[in-house]
């Protein structure tokens, strides 16, 4: 069982998150070439340890996280809001 500790709602079962998929995908441009935009949709890197994933606590706040989580032992390292001014408002409410 993986338990997400959601930044807003605190730790919590993994059902209630939806997956998003690998966090750490760059999107080529909206004119970008069908190449381009072939390898960003359908190429993934298939890791094995800790990847950039991202989460939707859809069940909750229904906010999109970035966890940091192992693929092999599901150990979660990191969990934070995909908006970085979102960050800033987690730690000035700590
Ligand atoms: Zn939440």
């Amino acid at each position: 069982m993986i338990r997400i500790n959601c930044p807003y709602c605190g730790e919590r079962d993994h059902s209630e998150f939806s997956y998003g998929g690998d966090a750490t995908i760059n999107y080529p441009s909206l004119d970008a070439s069908e190449k381009e935009w072939t390898e960003a949709i359908f190429f993934r890197k298939n890791i094995k340890g800790f990847q950039f994933e991202t989460w939707h606590h859809s069940n909750g706040c229904r906010m999109w996280l970035v966890v940091e989580r192992s693929t092999v032992t599901h150990e979660i390292k990191s969990v934070k809001p995909c908006h970085p001014n979102l960050q800033k408002v987690v730690e000035n409410n700590k």
